[in-house]
């Protein structure tokens, strides 16, 4: 590990001002899981009191020197902007998807910056000043269509991750945090750096901020017409009317009677996704939402399909089960 990388506080300044969109972040666990060997992120807190800890200079520039690692939300919940779009790609052929968005990008003269990861690579975006994530999403999902880079979602499990993962947050939500980036990778044990820079902190920050920042006048001159494309639209599992009788079952399945502790948030219960749980994700537990009003309907966050959610619960859909 490169224990001599020194972080100064302008340094930690400057990564502020270029990543963090709020004061809640998480922190990748420095102990593997035994059962699985991941590390998993959480939402640290203060000793005695158990009140969640926000992010400050001093923490940031332990994360940078390689003693903590991490976690950036992508939204401030008191705006529903962020000040930057990630796509996360970690896929055979991932990098090959980055290079093609980065290439276009670039045509249209948005000069993205390519982060290393343990697969595949992270492509970064500033804005000048915080954008609407909603925004942000149209132009990246639409830009991703057009090229034909697949976006993991509904039905897809494999693509890329587009940071902000939601249009907006509701009340008390958080929604998906991603790596900070220049610190160390718990379980790959190394520090991932920007392509376009020398490997130090100095100049990697230095290589960022001159980087020219997308406004939210040109933002919106590229999404001009456009909405989210219809496929990648929020899309509620629900029987509906064209549900497959299930032959001797007697009663229908009810999702809520699968998973754990639920709680409310705005229109839905929040809980974590079965599915994801099961592959040692969603250790927030809010990747699940259940319409409050038809709980037949329910979506997770992640993307995992109704196939996934019914197998993991143990209720397979008849016909449908996924290998
Ligand atoms: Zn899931």
């Amino acid at each position: 590990m490169d224990a001599t990388v020194k972080a100064t506080p302008e340094i930690a300044w400057n990564y502020r001002h270029l990543f963090v969109n709020r004061g809640a972040y998480t922190l990748q666990s420095p102990r593997p899981r035994p059962e699985n060997g991941r590390h998993y992120y959480f939402r640290p807190k203060a000793k005695g009191t158990g009140a969640a800890l926000s992010l400050t200079g001093p923490t940031i520039r332990c994360h940078l020197e390689g003693e903590i690692t991490i976690g950036l939300y992508a939204i401030n919940p008191a705006t529903q902007r962020s000040k930057w779009v990630a796509i996360d790609a970690d896929y055979a052929g991932a990098m090959e998807d980055l290079l093609k968005l980065q290439y276009s990008l670039q045509q249209d003269k948005v000069e993205a910056a390519l982060e290393m990861s343990k697969r595949g690579g992270h492509l970064w975006i500033f804005m000048e000043r915080p954008a609407l994530a909603c925004e942000c999403r149209i132009y990246i999902c639409n830009l991703a269509l057009e090229l034909g880079v697949r976006i993991k979602g509904i039905g897809l499990a494999e693509g890329i991750e587009i940071f902000p993962r939601h249009d907006e947050l509701r009340a008390g939500e958080f929604g998906n945090a991603i790596r900070g980036p220049l610190g160390i990778h718990r379980g790959a044990n190394r520090r991932y750096w920007f392509y376009g820079a020398d490997y130090d902190l100095g100049k990697q920050i230095g290589y960022l901020n001159r980087l020219r920042k997308l406004s939210e006048q040109q933002l919106r001159s590229f999404i001009a017409g456009k909405t989210m494309p219809l496929e990648f639209e929020t899309k509620w599992h629900s029987p509906g009317r064209a549900a497959p009788f299930v032959p001797g079952s007697g009663c229908e399945f009810r999702i809520l009677d699968h998973v754990g502790k639920v709680r409310k948030v705005g229109r839905n219960y929040v809980t974590r996704c079965p599915s994801c749980a099961g592959a040692g994700q969603d250790r927030s537990g809010d990747n699940l939402a259940i319409s409050i009003e038809n709980p037949r309907k329910y979506i997770c966050w992640a993307g995992c399909t109704k196939e996934m959610i019914r197998q993991a619960v143990g209720c397979p859909i008849p016909g449908r089960q996924s290998p």
